[in-house]
């Protein structure tokens, strides 16, 4: 049957065998409560797996498990270039079942399959490749002091590392918490988020299989419990979050209350994308817009959710925006041809559908606002565009949907005001034609990510992403992330 077709890949559904079991100490098992919950696909709202709820006792076990790897050294020990092959024999793993795993992902997720086979997997496998492949090339310094001594400064893993994680990328979220931390010899417990469980589960078999000690790497699914838990956990040494900025906060709370685990913290954005009126090419600008808004269904927390634009440009902007987001049709996310799928469930679809009211009553609705496909049972929502004041709700929460702000500007300078007046500081672009514009407000954004002249390019890892302000602290990808795993040491030698 043809790869390129909608019932190649409803045939594979079909067929396709679901583990909903956590994972710890090397070993699939229910929750030792025995609760378990629905994992529903919003591209139907039908049950896909009943998933282990894991409890206190369960996320106990884990932690015992991932600490007593620690202890015993079987991963931190290892001679770095040994973690690489089996990191890297894991990554290849994923690779082999990339299909498998990306049919997992677009079908608890809504995910287009033409992305979770694109990006998701592949992205989660080349993140595991790329810190494999650097932790036998970097060092720790010998640094000037006395003349009696000699003075080293080495990283070493932290430990027990929690990594909670949200559901608009499963895998590639999680990969980049739990690649940096295993490459850097720490155990991992990974609690996936309840609304999208099922990749994170299967990995964990491909880790065993490529060599990754048992008790090294876990997985805890369940509602928000176990994130808790481990968040307080005296045992858990670090604890890496990707999510909202409530329970960024939360998050942070906990760890005060609990051991002062080190929190690493990625949290939601607003972000500006600003065209200025000598944008260079404004096809490409108003594509590259729609992408940055309605791409993954606006489930990204770089979105461009705020779109400012030039009064000068704006009519013949917003035509060529419109265009652009025909091209965002929603459709089963299990057709090789649709490039935007279902929002991830019911909760976050009736989210997005009230700030969508909220616009209608605060901004003009210039594009889209409606549930579609409804029929289908699955939660669909069209592209959306407003046109906003800047102070409008919808300009100003995060919606983590296909929700679009346009704000109109007459200044340079107030653009960039706008721009930086947000809670968050996640990633913002700025399209001009001319050098020194671009540098000027690509200095003056406050934000941990600048594009000039493009959009959420950059599938590098050497890249650091993280966010300014509330939008949290330390950087995923590149090497810095490795710096979030390890504890620095001063080791003074006296020689006489
Ligand atoms: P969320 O509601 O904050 O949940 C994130 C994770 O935390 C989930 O695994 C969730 O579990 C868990 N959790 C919920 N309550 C908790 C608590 N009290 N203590 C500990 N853990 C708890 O966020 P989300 O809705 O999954 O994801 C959307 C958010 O993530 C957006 O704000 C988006 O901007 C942000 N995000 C940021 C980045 C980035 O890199 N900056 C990337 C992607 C997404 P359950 O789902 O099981 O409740
Ligand atoms: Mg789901």
């Amino acid at each position: 049957m043809d790869k390129n077709s909608l019932a190649y890949w409803q045939d594979k559904a079909a067929t396709l065998s679901i583990e909903g079991r956590a994972f710890i100490d090397g070993a699939y098992r229910d929750a030792q409560s025995g609760r378990t919950f629905d994992c529903v696909s919003p591209i139907d709202g039908k049950l896909l797996a009943k998933v282990a709820d894991s409890g206190a006792a369960d996320v106990d076990a884990a932690v015992a498990a991932a600490r007593r790897a620690f202890d015993a050294r079987v991963w931190s020990g290892l001679n770095p270039r040994k973690r690489k092959s089996v990191l890297l024999r894991w990554a290849k793993l994923m690779r082999e079942h990339r299909d498998e795993l990306s049919l997992l992902e677009t079908l608890d997720a809504g995910k287009p399959i033409a992305d979770t086979t694109s990006v998701d997997v592949p992205g989660a496998a080349y993140c595991v490749e790329w810190y494999a492949e650097a932790i036998d090339k970097v060092g720790g310094e010998v640094v000037p002091s006395d003349h009696h001594l000699v003075g080293l400064v080495t990283r070493e893993p932290i430990g027990v590392v929690a990594a909670v994680v949200p559901w608009n990328f499963p895998l590639l979220m999680a990969a980049w918490k739990f690649g940096p931390a295993l490459a850097a010899g720490n155990s991992v417990v990974l609690k996936p988020s309840e609304k999208s469980p099922l990749t994170a589960i299967r990995v964990a078999q491909l880790a065993l299989d490529a060599g990754i000690p048992a008790g090294v790497f876990n997985v805890v699914p369940g509602g928000g419990e176990p994130g808790k838990l481990l968040a307080l956990h005296a045992d858990v040494d670090c604890l890496a979050f990707t999510g909202s900025t409530n329970v960024g906060k939360l998050i942070m709370q906990y760890a005060g209350q609990s051991n002062l685990k080190r929190v690493w913290l990625e949290l939601g954005g607003k972000s500006p994308n600003i065209v200025l009126p000598d944008c260079p090419d404004l096809d490409r600008a108003a594509n590259a817009a729609a992408g940055a808004i309605f791409y993954n269904m606006g489930e990204m927390c770089t979105a461009g959710s705020r779109l400012l634009v030039h009064r000068d440009i704006k009519d013949a902007f917003l035509e060529r925006l419109a265009v652009a987001a025909r091209g965002y049709t929603p459709g089963n996310p299990l057709d090789p041809q649709t490039s935007m799928g279902a929002i991830v469930d019911q909760v976050q679809l009736d989210r997005v559908l009230g700030y969508i009211e909220a616009g209608r009553a605060e901004a003009k609705l210039l594009l889209g606002g409606s549930r579609v496909k409804q029929e289908s049972g699955g939660f669909y929502i069209e592209p959306t565009v407003f046109d906003v004041k800047p102070d409008a709700k919808i300009a100003r929460e995060e919606i983590f949907g296909p929700v679009l702000s346009v704000i109109t500007f007459d200044t340079v300078e107030e653009a960039v005001r706008i721009a930086n007046d947000s809670d968050y500081g996640l990633a913002a672009a700025v399209w001009t034609g001319n050098l020194t514009t671009a540098h000027e407000v690509a200095r003056s954004l406050r934000a941990g990510t600048v594009w000039v002249n493009c959009y959420d390019e950059g599938g590098d890892m050497n890249f650091p992403f993280g966010g300014y302000k509330q939008s949290g602290n330390g950087r995923d990808k590149s090497l810095h992330a490795l710096e979030k795993y390890t504890e620095l040491k001063s080791t003074l030698v006296r020689l006489r």
